[in-house]
């Protein structure tokens, strides 16, 4: 049995890093046993879906790594097959026409709750034999309801919760199309479900409740449900469910703000999954060790400063050549076009940064003017450093521009002026960088142009 796993995002508002867990898992699953990941855009709520927000879901997948094999789909254009198989289903009898008003049911709703019992369809339209049903009321266009069996069980055992069973006679009957003859929302997920060959369907346990339904359905329509994992909400920082109106970032946000896709996919997979104690690995690693056995249970909690350490640890990890045209992207938004020092710049830089945003900070002192502060100035150039200062830029000019030369200069006007390193190395760092830290002088200046560094010393 080949695995089919999907990620059926409702492209409602744009995708933030809790939905996008909901890719990453069956995404790994999929990957982890040579199976295949279909993507499914689930539109039908016309009022709330936009083209803008698949942009951003196919987007921020293509970003992380997350490809997928099929789709996507779009729910929208499915319609005459949910039409067909509704046909079928009413053919096999396990579907009826309801006549019930919305204010009859507001009534009996009502009725139910003044009675303390819970509010559900009563059954009223339901055939049976021997009953007598009411009078079809005219002009009215009824829903369809799905006829759920009234006795036994719904049982499944679910990869996250474990085993689950609702008695069918808490289910009342599904509407499972609307009145001008749409598809409902459960309906459709069945038929999709089935028609992609799903065989594990993990998605967040907001739909937990829905799984029920939708075996129901599977099984009238004389199918084998999936396994079904459903996994615990992620909350944020304060401990929310994550949602953008509370705050949560589209996930594209997070490349804007320079984290790399393999850290993210990192920290994604760890936020309600587990290999032992190991919180850093590669894509390869998680794929390697992925399955919904190590699933966590209880809701996971975003923590931006636990993400940030774990893409400084991706960054400092990765070849300089790969991380140097993430870094020029960034430069490229500030009108900056880097050149071939740019993968050595990384190199130097990237164990003080957490982000390629913080790298591409670093990188504009190489490539546009620089701007000490004040205080910086007053300290550390003092008018005691000044001669020294005057006299490195002049054996500068005719040195040769690598870190050992430089480093022979700076060696010999120390001992000229009687000062030791950081006497010399914080001005002309003020000077050449803007700021007094930074790494190793002498490596830093060997990636400046020397007519730039001849500049700034000047300004001492
Ligand atoms: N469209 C649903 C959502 O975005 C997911 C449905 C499913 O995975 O079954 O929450």
């Amino acid at each position: 049995m080949t695995v089919r796993t999907r990620f059926a995002p409702s492209p409602t508002g744009f995708i933030h890093l809790g939905n996008i867990r909901s890719a990453l898992y069956p995404w790994a699953f999929a990957r982890a046993n040579q199976g295949e990941f279909i993507l499914r855009i689930e539109d039908t709520d016309l009022e709330r879906s936009s083209q803008e927000a698949v942009d951003v879901i196919i987007e921020g997948m293509k970003w992380l790594g997350l490809d997928h094999d099929e789709g996507p789909f779009y729910q929208m254009q499915r319609m005459d097959r949910y039409k067909a198989v509704l046909a079928e289903l009413q053919a096999r009898g396990w579907v009826y026409p309801c006549y019930m008003s919305v204010e009859e049911l507001d009534a009996l709703r009502e009725r139910q709750m003044a009675n303390k019992e819970k509010p559900r369809y009563d059954g009223t339209w339901r055939p049976e034999e021997g009953k007598t049903l009411p009078p079809v009321p005219e002009g009215v266009k009824p829903v369809l309801r799905f006829k759920n069996p009234r006795e036994g069980v719904v049982a499944w055992d679910d990869k996250v919760k474990g085993r689950i069973e609702i008695s069918n006679a808490e289910l009342d009957d599904l509407v499972i199309a609307r009145p001008d003859g749409t598809p409902t929302y459960n309906f459709c997920v069945v038929v999709d479900d089935m028609d992609m060959n799903i065989t594990h369907v993990i998605r967040g346990d907001d739909h937990v409740n829905n799984t029920p339904r939708q075996i129901n359905i599977f099984k009238a329509l004389g199918k084998e449900p999936p396994v079904y994992a459903h996994l615990p909400t992620v909350l944020n920082e304060q401990g929310e469910k994550m949602s953008k109106r509370n705050g949560a970032k589209a996930v594209t946000q997070y490349r804007d703000e320079g984290y790399l896709a393999d850290a993210m996919v990192n920290y994604l997979a760890r936020l309600g999954w587990s290999h032992g104690d190991d919180e850093i690995f590669s894509r390869e690693q998680f794929l390697s060790w992925f399955d919904l056995d190590h699933l966590g249970r209880s809701a996971a909690q975003f923590d931006e400063a636990k993400l940030r350490w774990v893409n400084a640890q991706h960054l400092k990890s990765m070849e300089d050549v790969a991380l140097a045209p993430l870094v020029a992207a960034h430069l490229a938004r500030h009108g900056i076009d880097a050149d071939d020092r740019l993968s050595d710049i990384c190199a130097l830089f990237k164990d003080r940064c957490d982000t390629t945003v913080a790298l591409a900070d670093w990188a504009k002192a190489f490539y546009a003017d620089v701007q000490a502060s004040e205080e910086d100035r007053a300290k550390h150039l003092t008018d005691a450093i000044r001669p020294a200062i005057a006299d490195l830029r002049e054996r500068l000019q005719s040195c040769d521009w690598n870190k050992d030369a430089i480093g022979a200069v700076f060696k010999s006007v120390l001992a000229d002026h009687s000062l030791k390193m950081p006497h010399l190395a914080m001005p002309v760092r003020v000077l050449v960088m803007g700021t007094p830290q930074t790494p190793s002088v002498d490596a830093v200046l060997a990636l400046q142009e020397k007519q730039k560094v001849l500049e700034r010393l000047q300004k001492a």
